[in-house]
């Protein structure tokens, strides 16, 4: 695959493109290949703070845009994403491994929210309030909040930029983003298309640097007095550090965190249904999603032959290869500690009675592949219950009563996304208000994290709502304003 234009080496800030001021800089490998993709600037705090005050300086003129004005330029960076879609899914399977057609997809479900929110933008109204006094107006006015400092994860690199960039800046806020070690690139490719779109100076900022700095970085944002707003979306662990960090100036916070989904098939359920959902939700980008399903939990009648057919259905539809080879529909995990992390559940619950049908241990192909892995009589007890497995790995749980699996479903301080099957519609809706979730599947395990849905957990998998017409206000705060003396 030829080299794209697209494909950044510096960082972007205040309309240019710039190294870091000691001019380090860190290489990013194709997980696949173990070739190197490129290098970007190592930045650290002085970078970082440079960065917020271009975005804070470009806040002043570009919260007194109007809605149409930014909506033209949000059309218009849209448009030029399509555009250019191919490349950018190229550059997006090279830095992150997943299949080319998922990165295919992955890039039109973030233009999708380019597009939505630059229309959301037309449709901010504040309120006229009904006076409890004479001579008096009462108003509530809708206000872009600020600066809006990002951080974004490797899994979804592309659509997790557009996903919080493109509602902040319809909002009228201006944006620093650092993206993920691992995945650089396509947050940088943004800028490119955005700077021709017409995006001003200092209205898009992405700043980049390693693991190592990552911390010096998201302290410089979560502490400084010129950043409103925080979305983050990762783990759990530095979800609560950021947290933390940005009480001391009161931000305002979306988390998205980790997740730990139940996936429950009930006897009424229709097996197929369950089986075809199960694949998608488990093993779509390698089980890499906060989304994806973890804790399996299947009723007795229905066991056997659930199991029987996922064996049959795994077989048959996944294929581990590089991401650009066609055939391919699990590509390789992102680094190697996360192949030590789904080696682990392995052994857990291999040693605690669980029973191997399939896959359990490093694919022929080396470096990060991993072989898609089913394990039977699995119970709730074991490790991978306890933390994401973030890996093509199944373990299914047998239960006996609804109450069992709700029980065991809701039995964690995750919760983000929750699927079930049944056909007993009584049933659907007990367990659709008892599963305590954000995000719910019900004969569904395609949850797409379309635009229109609202998504978001509860407990400690996060904090606020991305997508949907709610998701603007995450941007906004309201100001009261009462006029006298009229
Ligand atoms: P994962 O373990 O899946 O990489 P993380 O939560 O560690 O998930 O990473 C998500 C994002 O958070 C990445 O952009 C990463 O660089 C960033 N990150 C990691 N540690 C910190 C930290 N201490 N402060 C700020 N950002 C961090």
């Amino acid at each position: 695959m030829s080299v794209s234009s697209l494909l950044k080496n510096k960082c972007y800030v205040n309309g240019k493109w710039i190294s870091a001021k000691d001019r380090t800089v860190f290489v990013v490998i194709n997980p696949s290949t173990g070739e190197i993709v490129g290098e970007v600037p190592d930045m650290i705090e002085g970078d970082t703070n440079e960065a917020i005050a271009a975005a804070d300086a470009a806040f002043q003129t570009w919260r007194q845009t109007t809605a149409k004005e930014r909506c033209q330029i949000l059309h218009k960076w849209h448009d030029l994403i399509l555009k250019h879609k191919e490349e950018l899914a190229v550059i997006l399977t090279k830095e992150m491994g997943k299949p080319l057609k998922q990165s295919m997809l992955e890039i039109d479900n973030g233009a999708s929210f380019v597009d939505w929110f630059a229309e959301e933008a037309r449709r901010v109204c504040g309120d006229v309030i009904t006076t409890p006094a004479k001579g008096r107006k009462l108003f509530a006015f809708k206000q872009p909040i600020g600066v809006a400092g990002m951080i974004t994860p490797w899994n979804v690199p592309h659509a997790m930029v557009t996903r919080k960039a493109g509602v902040a800046l319809a909002a009228g806020c201006t944006v620093v983003l650092k993206p993920a070690e691992d995945t650089p690139f396509s947050a940088l490719a943004l800028c490119e298309l955005g700077e021709q779109a017409g995006f001003p100076p200092g209205v898009l900022n992405v700043v980049t640097c390693s693991r190592q700095n990552a911390a010096k970085v998201g302290n410089a944002i979560c502490t400084s007095p010129l950043v409103a707003k925080i979305s983050f979306t990762g783990s759990t662990a530095v979800g609560k550090i950021l947290l933390k960090t940005g009480a001391s100036t009161v931000k305002k916070f979306s988390l998205e965190l980790g997740g730990n989904a139940p996936f429950i098939v009930f006897d009424s359920a229709d097996v197929d249904r369950a089986v075809a959902g199960l694949i998608v939700c488990k093993f779509r980008n390698s089980g890499q999603t906060c989304i994806s399903a973890n804790r399996i939990l299947v009723q007795e009648k229905m066991y056997d032959s659930f199991v029987e057919k996922v064996v049959a259905a795994m077989k048959e539809q996944l294929h581990v290869g590089d991401g650009f080879d066609a055939k391919c529909t699990v590509g390789p995990l992102i680094n190697q500690r996360a192949v030590e992390k789904v080696e682990n559940h392995i052994k857990n619950a291999l040693s605690n009675g669980g029973k191997l049908l399939l896959g359990g241990k490093r694919h022929k192909l080396g470096g990060t592949f991993f072989e898609p892995t089913l394990i039977s009589n699995a119970t709730a007890d074991m490790l991978f219950c306890t933390e994401e497995t973030f890996a093509p790995m199944a373990a299914i749980i047998k239960f006996k009563t609804e109450e069992e699996a709700t029980r065991i479903a809701n039995d964690t301080r995750s919760g983000l996304a929750g699927y079930f099957y049944s056909n007993d519609h009584q049933q659907i809706w007990r367990v659709a208000d008892k599963i305590n979730v954000g995000i719910l599947g019900v004969n569904e395990g395609a949850l797409v994290a379309c635009v229109e849905g609202p998504f978001g957990g509860v407990k400690e998998s996060g904090i606020g709502i991305e997508g949907s017409k709610y998701g603007i206000e995450e941007y906004l705060h309201i100001k009261y304003v009462c006029i006298g003396g009229l």
